[in-house]
């Protein structure tokens, strides 16, 4: 497989530190607020790597961070604890907004069919491993105390910059918000491991530590957390476009300078979700949320579908006149894969090889999710028995997870009411036949019913039906 790998800028060949196996880590939500459906996007398409990478016999092992503490309102370290301003905002603690949007979270994450992480760390729950780590920053002289908190020295680092030739003018914005410069910084791409002296004294959640009580920085967490779950050799690494920088370089910069060696070599980057004004983001105060889109009318996993129809390495435009022509086409999909036959034939397994070499060609090219799917209307309108094309739609369905064998046969299964409907129908048939006199007819009616688990009770009143 080929992967566009952000660290060299090329598509590189996948692979792994032990033959077979996939260290994964994916940097989680802050939870503070819900998900957008851009942060959703990002979540989605490492799902779907995750999942690939699965059905490509890896034996993979994805590990996911919850922030809840020390990621501020700058990606950078100034401002407000993001946490702390939930909390404000919603008049809760820390722990309580934390446990709220972090459900919320996995409850988005299941209606988009997006697999739970092997293991999710909340960040509070690794402040041992996080002191460890800044204690060994700060042993080998990678880090230094100044003004109460621990900062990471970049200017020992030989390159920095490792995603790009970032510039002081990248720099300014990933320090962004307009909030003053922080004068304990010997270089100004510096940044906090842990922070006892926070500009927000109010701060909720503090830790013991030998520099005194603090919290950590938001960059250590991921580096503590994957460290901890997978290891001094990560395989692949995870997020957004936006994390590269800082979040990322911060991460690799503390990682192999604890370490003594290279961390990760694979880093995956998912382009932003926009909508016509540009990025979609929480501080702008449009929350587009799955919850949102069912309101609305949509299936989620119309919005899995329309996701899976462009490529990660595009920035995806969302607008609802999109959204409705993805949802009619995943409606039609859907009515496509029920109208094949149920009939039992034997699966053609030659063409069942070839299309779905197809659809790993297209994913094995880095990613390419959209190519995926035309793979899956290839075999809808190949020439093959229809068990060989559910056969196919259920295989590629692993990776794509948008549930269509199981949406299609309820489509095709009667509802209730039109179950209901039928079963008034066969009653009035049974009561005519006795009327009738014609008992046998009555009686098979009746064994008809209760074969299907509805039992009849005569009453005064007449015939009346219940399910066993
Ligand atoms: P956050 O909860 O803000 O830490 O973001 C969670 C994830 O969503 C990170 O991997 C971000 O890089 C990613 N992300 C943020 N905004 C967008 C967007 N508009 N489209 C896609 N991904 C995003
Ligand atoms: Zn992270």
């Amino acid at each position: 497989m080929k992967l566009y790998n952000s660290l060299t800028r090329t598509k590189d060949e996948f692979v792994t530190h032990e033959p077979g196996k996939v260290g994964m880590y994916t940097c989680g939500p802050t939870v503070y607020h819900f998900a957008h459906i851009g942060n959703l996007r990002t979540y989605m398409m490492e799902d779907v790597l995750d999942k690939y990478l699965r059905y490509s016999g890896y034996e993979v092992k994805r590990v996911m961070n919850i922030t809840d503490v020390g990621h501020l309102t700058s990606d950078g370290d100034e401002g407000e604890d993001k946490m702390l301003k939930g909390a404000k905002r919603e008049h809760k603690t820390v722990m309580e907004i934390a446990k709220f949007y972090t459900d919320a979270f996995f409850e988005d994450c299941r209606k988009l069919n997006i697999r739970i992480p092997d293991v999710v760390e909340p960040a509070t729950g690794c402040i041992p491993e996080f002191i460890t780590l800044v204690q060994g920053l700060l042993d080998k002289g990678y880090a230094y105390e100044a003004g109460g908190n621990i900062y990471f020295d970049t200017s020992k680092l030989k390159r920095y910059y490792v995603f790009n030739n970032f510039d002081e003018e990248d720099l300014a914005v990933g320090v962004r918000e307009g909030v003053e410069a922080d004068e304990n910084k010997r270089n100004k791409t510096d940044f906090v491991l842990w922070f006892t002296k926070s500009k927000f004294e109010d701060q909720e959640l503090k830790w013991e530590s030998p520099w005194g009580l603090g919290y950590p920085g938001w960059h250590i967490e991921c580096s503590g957390i994957s460290i901890k779950h997978l290891g001094e050799y990560l395989d692949l690494h995870c997020g957004g476009v936006d994390n590269m920088f800082p979040h990322h370089t911060n991460e690799i910069a503390q990682s192999e300078a604890y370490l003594g060696h290279p961390w990760c070599p694979q880093w995956f980057h998912v382009l932003h979700l926009n909508t016509d004004s540009g990025k979609m983001s929480k501080s702008k105060g449009q929350i587009l949320t799955v919850s949102v889109l069912e309101e609305e009318g949509y299936d989620p996993l119309a919005y899995r579908f329309f996701c899976l129809q462009s490529h990660y390495r595009k920035s995806l435009v969302f607008s609802y006149e999109n959204l409705d022509n993805a949802q009619s086409a995943y409606q039609k999909l859907i009515a496509r894969v029920a109208a094949l036959s149920n009939e039992q034939q034997p699966v053609d397994e030659e063409v069942f090889a070839q299309l779905q070499a197809k659809f790993r060609e297209a994913l094995d090219n880095d990613l390419n999710t959209s190519l995926a799917v035309t793979a899956l209307y290839d075999v809808l309108k190949a020439d093959t028995n229809d068990a060989t094309k559910r056969a196919l739609i259920a295989d590629f369905d692993q990776v794509l997870g948008l549930d269509l064998i199981a949406k299609a046969e309820a489509l095709s299964a009667p509802s209730e009411d039109e179950d209901a409907e039928q079963i008034e129908q066969m009653l009035a048939l049974r009561t005519q036949a006795k009327k009738e006199k014609n008992w046998a007819e009555a009686d098979r009616i009746r064994d008809e019913l209760k074969a299907k688990g509805i039992i009849i009770e005569d009453t005064p009143q007449g015939p009346k039906w219940h399910r066993a």
